[in-house]
């Protein structure tokens, strides 16, 4: 079984990928980790975000088992993923990796911003998870509070929105909801119910309902 999660920054859809993935005794992978390593490997060369060669030299040599992700999840890293996904060559140098995990027996949860529309439209069960962007930014700001970075929510907000308008706007592979994907709301959601809410839709879906 492949299930797809997408949806922008912070909706939860990683926390969720994680827990079915567990759930299902699938493997996990979160898409959003490689395009922050092939950004992190640019800034830690001195180079900008926008240098295109950089990124694609970066996108072909990147080591997924060598992943640092506390280090991968700083916003500066974040910010900068978001501009290197938008050039097609990086999205392209990714693209097989990600299929290839997706296809091991007995399948995996994998989540980011094209799982369902791109790299999987073929998923058994695909999920759109989004809530308010306020919502999104309280979490974060929580998250990196917890994880001893303080940040004021304000800029994670903004933080955010810069985000959510580029991944949408971009002209490769943009977020968007597949169009048998289910929609998923987290906004008035604690964790604990938006894993139960996944976990339904999953059970609807292979029981042959509640697809839309
Ligand atoms: O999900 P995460 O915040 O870690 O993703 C970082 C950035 O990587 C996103 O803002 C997005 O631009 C990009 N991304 C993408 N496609 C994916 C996963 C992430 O374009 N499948």
């Amino acid at each position: 079984m492949i299930i797809a999660f997408d949806g922008p920054a912070a909706s939860g859809k990683g926390t969720l990928g994680k827990k079915l993935a567990a759930h299902y005794g699938l493997r996990h992978l979160d898409t959003g980790l490689l395009y922050r390593a092939v950004a992190k490997a640019v800034l830690d060369a001195g180079k900008s975000p926008e240098d295109q060669n950089a990124a694609l030299a970066a996108a072909l040599t990147l080591d997924p088992a060598r992943f640092d992700e506390a280090v991968l999840k700083a916003p500066a890293v974040g910010e900068a993923a978001s501009i290197v996904s938008a050039m097609p060559q990086v999205r392209a140098a990714l693209l097989a990796f990600q299929r290839e995990f997706a296809a091991v027996p007995p399948g995996a949860v994998l989540d980011g911003r094209d799982i369902g529309t791109v790299i999987c439209p073929g998923a058994d069960v695909k999920i759109f998870v989004t809530a308010t962007p306020e919502v999104r930014a309280r979490r974060r700001a929580l998250e990196f509070a917890n994880a001893g970075r303080g940040m004021d929510e304000a800029a994670v907000l903004a933080d955010i929105k810069a985000r959510d308008d580029r991944d949408m706007n971009r002209a490769a592979a943009p977020l968007k909801q597949a169009a048998d994907a289910h929609l998923l709301d987290t906004t008035e959601m604690d964790i604990s119910t938006a894993i139960r809410a996944a976990i339904d839709l999953v059970e609807a879906t292979r029981a042959g309902r509640g697809r839309g």
